[in-house]
């Protein structure tokens, strides 16, 4: 299967090509040239096998270039018992009868981006011999928190990797921060910048097309590519729990095979839900996608309005994941709902130039035909994850209630009651002391004991790796301006 760019399907690329480089030469972003669809008793053969077996199924189906024996043994390297702390990898938690919930938060950062971070080191390394690359590769990271953390767990210490993760220094809870800053590992560097998380991603995209960096890089042996969810070796990984997901459904039989089901995720970058549309691509029978925002909601508007507008007030909400003005992967989207490169880069340029576009009548129906927006604020947030925990005994963090809120409308607005599986994407540990807030206290404990005061509250321990932090030496402690991050990387590479 080959991969074009989404400004331009005469720039094409092998799979090992497009993980290697991360972003087209064009700026646009490698994706497959066509969906593959699952054959027609995928879903039932699937349903027999473990997670690890089903990755592998359904990731060689865009990996031609790699045998069943090296995805096997990614699988089982990523997925493992020394990796997840539950053996079904991403567990479905029904709470009730026609609600579910995917819990993508049992790795070793708590939060959904190990699903594929776990997994691109293997694809990239093994890339890097198929593409015969000799340099080492520097792989930069913007992250608003889970996704530096994720990263740096995936790539510490692999062979011919460095990785640089930059984080807005005001912009992510002090259990995030703490989880980067005592990152260890001899091929890590971490920085804060100054700034929210788009001027983060903003100047990573930067550093990536400044030629000098680029020049005093390969001088000293490395190469620039990206972890970013723009990378098709991490969108590839997140459309196996869906698929997963239904197949545990049917397994327990809780839906028929065939019936169709929605499915809602809390949205920042787009990569999560459109693996899901990806899925939907491929043949999984789903209905509604349900795109879930907080008070950044320029997705809700863009889904109701068709105008992308990023010019807007941004707000620093309780689900900083979801911080984002800019949804990169969002581009993906328009390519498959085009299929017309020169019109994705007709929106890219009027996004880049003036910060909006409005796609056309025809696009907008697509998109309303298959997405459907809703957001929440904060407050709300906080009602939703108290009233899931009084009534179900159910504890979830800031970005998954988002998420609960967003079908609560769409379900109260449609009266659609189809089955839906909602997108749990980190721990509530993660987001302590908003979690405690929600539940009624009024004094949080300061850092890492307000892990012991979520659990004192609830019964319930902290996972292990957040525990841990406690006894972790603070290795990085470098805040840079945004205009500074050549310098920064440089330094760190030293
Ligand atoms: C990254 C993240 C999101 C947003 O996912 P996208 O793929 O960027 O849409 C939501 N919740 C959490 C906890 C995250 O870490």
């Amino acid at each position: 299967m080959r991969y074009i760019s989404t400004r331009d399907n005469s720039l094409q690329h092998t799979a090992s090509q497009a993980i290697v480089r991360g972003l087209a030469e064009d700026g646009g972003l490698l994706t497959p040239f066509y969906i593959p669809k699952l054959p027609g008793k995928a879903l039932e053969d699937l349903k027999a096998m473990a997670y690890q077996q089903r990755a592998v199924y359904i990731m060689k189906m865009f990996l031609e270039e790699f045998s069943i024996k090296e995805l096997t043994d990614f699988a089982n390297a990523a997925y493992g018992p020394e990796k997840f702390d539950s053996p079904a990898v991403a567990p479905v938690h029904t709470v009730d009868g026609n609600t579910h919930c995917l819990e993508l938060w049992h790795g070793p950062t708590c939060a959904f981006k190990d699903m594929a971070l776990q997994m691109l080191p293997h694809l990239l390394t093994a890339s890097l011999v198929k593409t015969e690359e000799e340099k080492t590769v520097c792989i930069l990271v913007a992250t608003s928190g889970d996704t530096g953390k994720g990263a740096l767990e995936g790539f510490k210490n692999v062979p011919r990797t460095k990785i640089l993760v930059f984080y807005p220094k005001d912009g992510v809870s002090q259990v995030q921060e703490l989880q980067m800053v005592t990152q260890e590992g001899n091929n890590v560097g971490v920085a804060a910048v100054v700034g929210n998380f788009d001027d983060a991603q903003t100047g990573v995209k930067k550093l990536f097309s400044n030629e000098k960096v680029r020049r005093d890089l390969e001088r000293k042996g490395y190469f620039f590519s990206s972890a970013n969810s723009i990378n098709w070796g991490r969108v590839l990984p997140q459309i196996v729990y869906y698929i997963s997901a239904y197949c545990d459904l049917l397994r327990d039989e809780k839906i028929e095979p065939g019936q169709s089901v929605n499915v809602c995720v809390p949205t920042g970058n787009f990569g999560n839900i459109l693996a899901a549309y990806y899925a939907r691509e491929m043949g999984l029978p789903i209905d509604q996608l349900i795109c879930a925002s907080n008070s950044n909601n320029v997705l809700t508007d863009f889904i109701r309005e068709g105008v992308y507008d990023r010019n807007r007030k941004f707000y620093n909400t309780m689900s900083p994941s979801m911080d984002i003005l800019i949804s990169s992967n969002l581009e993906r989207l328009l390519y498959s709902l085009t299929q017309d490169p020169a019109e994705v880069r007709h929106y890219m340029a009027r996004l880049n130039e003036v910060g909006r576009y409005q796609v056309s009548g025809k696009v907008k129906d697509k998109l309303q035909k298959r997405f459907k927006g809703y957001f929440c604020d904060d407050r709300e947030t906080q009602r939703v994850i108290r009233e899931m925990y009084d009534r179900h005994g159910y504890l979830i963090d800031t970005h998954t209630a988002v998420a609960f809120s967003a079908l609560e409308q769409y379900r109260s607005e449609t009266g659609d009651n189809t089955p839906a599986i909602v997108a749990s994407t980190a721990s509530p540990f993660k987001f302590c002391g908003s979690v405690l807030e929600a539940l009624g206290e009024s004094q949080i404990a300061e850092g890492l004991d307000a892990l012991d005061q979520l659990t004192a509250k609830t019964g319930q321990p902290a996972p292990a790796p957040l525990a841990g932090l406690r006894n972790k030496r603070v290795r990085f402690t470098q805040v840079v301006e945004k205009g500074h991050m050549a310098d920064a990387v440089m330094s760190l590479l030293e």
